[in-house]
């Protein structure tokens, strides 16, 4: 853990394992934090706010500059430990530390547009002045599928607003998150700002978060049903959240797209990280005419995908992150045969070629996926593409947003009118026309309906760690 400037054991010194996903391989111990430990590090927090919040914006500018020219000095050791650790393919955990560093390095400049604003009176006498004022402590949580990523897009803007915050990441990858803060360790920032509780077990840790009346807001990223908890644990003292939760994004294929095209964009975005992302696609809705090319493409495109360790240089398809990951994508690919799906390939669990000591699931496509099967309504987590067909008059709009997630959807067409009417028609928070990487630090990530509350990156992601203050003067 890494508390008020030091790494350091746990109170109770206990330890827990992290572990190789692709081979069951020891990888190293780290610290299970507790009760106490969360509270020694919004304690740490808790006193470096005060000076922190009152640093120049360039000053804390600097300390997050240093930090991402550091973390891509050290990009490939990072990518090293995450493809170990998480099991995505090495060039793929490049990218992450990429999009990482890029959160440190586009909050350090938007630090310094935290612009406040006048606004004119009806009354000559007075003035009324907005500032924006950093929230306080955060408490973060993070998840796994992007542990090195996930932690910058929460530390960046809550740093850069002149919040300090302590992070618990998740007990999959506690190595990545070490990893993260050596970084913030070499950058110099000032002891207490930073906070990492590595910890085994999660529950003690969200609570102390939720009771503590010093942590002002709570920032995670996982799945609906913990962040619905922590939405309703924060009720009591009315902390600030921000939630980035599942998705179950609709791939809508229009008549008039070109489907070698689309199935190329899928193969892509469906099996990065072998499937393992909040907008991964899950419905993927194809018009009858184009059926026959888009999964010929698809096939021939997903079969040449090499399954392995995502340490090997040639491996395209990494492991799932645990047995019960495995199991959950099996028991919806099942559920849908039983339903009248068909395999058009994979469909079952990888145990040649060594691989039975990991959790590799096959690269799979179903056809002719139909909305009572489990997989049509919830998030699969795996490399798993599901195909529907639609016909002529079939209301795309209400079939893709007939889900109680918004995250993000995806939609090929050359039809400029269609594009835009399916853009503003989708509920979701992102939609890609044509376009299957409509992510940057740049840009606001989030979710609607329960996929979550407020965005991370972009302006919108600095806002969330500030409140608004109103003086009204008299003069
Ligand atoms: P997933 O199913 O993808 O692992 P989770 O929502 O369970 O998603 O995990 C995301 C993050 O939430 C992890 O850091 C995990 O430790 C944390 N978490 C899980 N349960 C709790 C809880 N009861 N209190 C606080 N954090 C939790």
């Amino acid at each position: 853990m890494f508390i008020e400037g030091n790494f350091r054991n746990s109170s109770s010194g206990e330890t827990f394992g992290s572990y190789n996903p692709a081979n069951g391989e020891l990888l190293g111990e780290v610290a299970s934090g507790g009760k106490d430990d969360a509270l020694a590090a919004i304690d740490a927090a808790s006193r470096a706010f005060k000076e922190w919040a009152s640093l120049t914006v360039y000053q804390r500018s600097k300390f997050l500059m240093e930090a991402h020219r550091m973390m891509m000095e050290s990009q490939e050791e990072i990518a090293e430990i995450m493809s170990k650790e998480q099991g995505k393919p090495f060039r793929a955990a490049m990218n992450e530390v990429q999009y990482g560093a890029d959160f440190l390095i586009w909050f350090a400049e938007e630090a310094k547009r935290i612009y406040g604003r006048t606004v004119p009176s009806s009354r000559t006498d007075q003035r009324f002045i907005v500032l924006h004022q950093p929230i306080g402590v955060v408490g973060a949580i993070t998840p796994w599928n992007y542990p090195v990523s996930m932690i910058t897009r929460k530390v960046a803007p809550a740093l850069a607003a002149g919040c300090t915050i302590v992070v618990k990441p998740a007990e999959a990858t506690p190595l990545c998150a070490q990893a993260v803060f050596k970084i913030f360790e070499k950058a110099n920032l000032p002891a207490g700002v930073v906070n990492l509780v590595t910890a085994d077990d999660p529950q003690p840790v969200g609570e102390v978060f939720l009771n503590d009346v010093r942590v002002r807001k709570i920032t995670f990223t996982g799945s609906t049903k913990v962040g619905k908890m922590l939405a309703g644990g924060s009720g009591s003292q009315l902390k600030r959240l921000s939630l980035e939760l599942g998705g179950h994004a609709p791939f809508i294929v229009c008549s008039d797209a070109d489907p070698v095209h689309a199935a190329k964009g899928l193969a892509l975005v469906k099996f990065l990280n072998s499937g393992q992302a909040c907008i991964s696609p899950n419905r993927i809705y194809v018009h009858e005419q184009q059926e026959k090319t888009f999964l010929e493409e698809l096939s021939s495109r997903v079969s040449k995908l090499k399954a392995g360790p995502g340490i090997n240089k040639d491996s395209k398809i990494g492991p799932l992150i645990n047995e019960e990951a495995l199991e959950k994508v099996d028991q919806q690919v099942r559920d849908a045969i039983e339903k009248g799906a068909e395999v058009i390939t994979g469909g079952y669990r990888i145990k040649d070629n060594g691989l039975d000591q990991g959790h590799f699931y096959a690269p799979t496509i179903l056809n002719k996926v139909t909305p009572d099967m489990t997989i049509y309504r919830e998030e699969t987590f795996g490399p798993v593409a599901p195909v529907i067909t639609y016909r002529e008059g079939d209301d795309l709009l209400e079939m893709a947003n007939d889900t109680h997630y918004g995250l993000a959807s995806y939609v090929y067409t050359q039809n400029l009118g269609l594009a835009m009417k399916l853009f503003e028609g989708l509920n979701f928070g992102i939609v890609g026309i044509n376009d299957i990487n409509p992510t940057s630090a740049a840009a606001p990530f989030g979710g609607n309906k329960e996929s979550g509350i407020g965005r991370e990156g972009a302006s919108e992601g600095i806002h969330e760690y500030l409140e608004t203050k109103l003086g009204g003067f008299s003069i």
